[in-house]
């Protein structure tokens, strides 16, 4: 059972678990983020799930104890995590606060249930794109297509969810049409502002990207090895899109991976203002020698190589 209380008392950590600023079901500290600009207790840990929240500053936010000890004791990660283990503390586990689905939110997903179910061609395509299993992968990704007719035909679909579905996006499967991607937009019901690729597991680092198909591979390869991918859909985290971000995380720690042609210096821009925002250290993770996307990579390459770069091998410093 989690033992907050337990643990931030024999880490002599302050802390309140009744009146003023708390709430039931919480105990709350100085936000070890905010630091000493906190005069009060502004972080409060729900008991229950273990998501913390700053009341000074959203983006102080989540859900990865491993995150919240190393800032409040700055022990070592082997150390965090016999507390996490002793204290019965959730660690890496994917468990945002449940996202109450409203009516817009269930009509969406029925629009998006009643799409086709992938036929043949939808799963020779995805194995032409190196997906070696991808019956298992229209299953577990909850893949659907666009069908012979209407605005999504000719497409494979990919669902944008965070917590409850906000909407798809549609990757052409025939070359000939020149839209590789189409996206649901506020027509189709979509919630625009959380429109996001983010497999939903239980990982320690999420690489964000840039393309849909590429997020799919990067998942695929580093499931087994506790990673996974939110694509942005563009090269950019768009305009008030941090919490977004930050909300896809889910306690897990972010690493930058955007296609080659985008040069290193981009690639640390993106990396710096996701560090801003996100006010955590985010690497930057290159592609495979030689390869222009995530997306091209074989599975087992791609495997390889992330395991090799979240080893700590691969890592390249900042600013180059
Ligand atoms: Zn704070």
């Amino acid at each position: 059972m989690r033992d907050w209380i337990r643990l931030l008392a024999s880490l002599h950590i302050d802390y309140a678990d009744a009146g003023g600023e708390t709430t039931a079901g919480h105990v709350n500290i100085k936000c070890p983020w905010c630091g000493s600009s906190d005069k009060g207790k502004h972080l409060g840990i729900a008991l229950d799930s273990g998501a913390y929240h700053c009341w000074r500053n959203e983006t102080h936010s989540g859900y990865s104890a491993l995150s919240l000890l190393k800032e409040l004791t700055h022990l070592p990660s082997p150390k965090i995590g016999e507390l996490i283990r002793k204290y019965g503390l959730q660690s890496h586990v994917y468990a945002r606060p449940v996202r109450a689905a409203t009516p817009a939110a269930e009509d969406l997903q029925s629009k998006y249930d009643n799409f086709h179910e992938c036929d043949t061609d939808c799963l020779e395509y995805l194995k032409a794109r190196g997906f070696d299993n991808p019956r298992s992968v229209v299953r577990e990704y909850d893949l659907k297509y666009g069908g012979h007719v209407g605005y999504w035909k000719y497409r494979l679909l990919l669902p944008l969810k965070l917590g409850v579905l906000n909407g798809w996006t549609g990757r052409t499967i025939h070359g000939e049409m020149s839209v590789r991607y189409l996206t649901s937009t506020v027509e189709d019901g979509a919630d625009v502002s959380r429109l996001l690729f983010c497999p939903e597991y239980a990982a320690r680092w999420v690489v964000v990207c840039e393309g849909p198909l590429d997020a799919l591979k990067l998942c695929v390869a580093g499931k087994p090895l506790g990673i996974r991918s939110v694509a942005l859909l563009g090269k950019e985290v768009g305009k008030n899109k941090e919490a977004v971000v930050w909300e896809a995380l889910g306690g897990a720690s972010p690493v930058v991976m955007l296609d080659a042609d985008v040069s290193l210096v981009e690639q640390y821009k993106l990396a710096r203002s996701l560090e801003i925002q996100l006010r955590r250290t985010v690497p930057v993770w290159r592609l495979p020698s030689g390869a222009k996307d995530a997306g091209e990579c074989s599975i087992a390459t791609l495997r390889e190589h992330l395991q090799w770069q979240s080893n700590g091998q691969g890592r390249t410093k900042n600013g180059l």
